[in-house]
């Protein structure tokens, strides 16, 4: 750090992305991106002719996606916000919406924290129950901004529908931001209702479900004043947020929506079977609706099985903190790649009898 920085920005924790190492080729469950390419459309729109076009500037409006994901989501376009990824919206929020605190889980997505650090926020934090489960209870009627990831990370669990709705309705005078980042996989969005709340803003990704995690594009639905907001802080930062190809990338991949759904589901697929199986080795886990299984075994820490994994050639997600030191996340991989997680595991465990 330089000596000239502003010594409060000096003082900020950094979000710690997931690794990315180079040394070796890993079987990489670390991240939560999806393990199918996207899809053939994607693939062929982005080309040489495209690549050309980068001479231009990018459609500061994002224009032709957003007349996509409205036409995908039933809204209208001004109810749409593109980000460069779904960070991108969520920091913009937090920017916007909390300046009266923002009420949030202990273990939930960590940017939540950075953000509120980097704004001055006051972080309301609400322990999840014992099994982790988030009780609506602690976000009713708060007098302050709510985040809430659904499904959470690193749990994977769920709140229903009617479970936001009342939070939304019991905050009438502050922003609900609900982050559906992981929704794809088996749970219900709410973006309906933002059509009947002034209030709820759903923030979602291009990066897990349809493939799109290096392209950086996000999105968040929400009635149109607050659309304008998250734009008023775009064009006071940064117009041209989303690059050429990632517009085009993205809108590829709403053309070929049926393509990334089936990927979804099996995914989904793939979470229930190594999920009984880990369960078969002794492992608990949670009933996760994401594409990321948390397991946690009571032969071995969770560091451990993170650096013994490692060591054998595969990479999860390990988070030393107190609550959660025991457990790993585990980003559910091909049918082939948790073969060989499981196969592993079994090693493990087994080298410590
Ligand atoms: N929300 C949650 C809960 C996440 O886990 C992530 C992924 N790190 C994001 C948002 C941000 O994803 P992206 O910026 O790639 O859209």
């Amino acid at each position: 750090m330089s000596k000239f920085i502003n010594p409060r920005l000096g003082r900020l924790e950094t979000y710690v992305p997931g690794e990315q190492p180079k040394d070796q080729q890993y079987i990489k469950l670390n991240t939560n991106e999806l393990p199918y390419p996207p899809s053939p459309e994607v693939i062929a729109r982005v080309n040489a002719a495209q690549v050309a076009d980068l001479r231009l500037y990018s459609d500061p409006t994002c224009g032709g996606l957003v007349e996509k994901l409205a036409r995908q989501y039933d809204v209208a376009p001004e109810n749409v916000f593109v980000g460069n990824g779904s960070d991108e919206v969520l920091n913009f929020a937090f920017a916007c919406y909390c300046r009266a605190g923002a009420a949030f889980a202990d273990l939930t997505y960590g940017f939540y924290g950075v953000f509120a650090e980097l704004y001055g926020i006051d972080a309301d934090i609400k322990p999840l129950r014992d099994d982790f489960s988030i009780d609506p209870a602690d976000y009713m009627n708060v007098g302050k901004a709510v985040v809430i990831a659904n499904p959470n990370a690193p749990t994977g669990l769920v709140l229903p529908v009617e479970t936001i709705e009342a939070i939304v309705r019991s905050n009438p005078d502050h922003v609900v931001i609900i982050d559906e980042a992981y929704v794809d996989f088996g749970a219900t969005s709410v973006v309906p209702l933002t059509k009947k709340y002034e209030n709820l803003l759903v923030a979602s990704t291009f990066s897990k479900s349809r493939a799109l995690a290096g392209a950086r594009v996000g999105f968040g639905i929400g009635n149109e004043a607050l659309i304008r907001d998250l734009n008023r802080i775009k064009f006071t930062t940064n117009p041209y947020n989303i690059n050429r190809l990632s517009l085009v990338a993205a809108e590829a991949a709403l053309d070929s929506q049926a393509y990334f759904d089936e990927k979804d589901r099996l995914v989904a697929q793939t979470r229930a079977s190594a999920t009984a199986a880990l369960r078969a080795l002794g492992f608990e886990t949670t009933d996760s609706m994401a594409n990321f299984i948390f397991a946690k075994s009571d032969r071995i820490g969770g560091g451990d099985l993170y650096r013994q994994l490692k060591a054998r050639g595969i990479l999860v997600r390990h988070f030393d903190t107190a609550r959660i030191k025991d457990f790993v996340r585990i980003t559910v991989g091909t049918p082939a790649e948790m073969d060989a997680l499981l196969g592993a595991i079994n090693d493990i465990l087994n080298s410590l009898d």
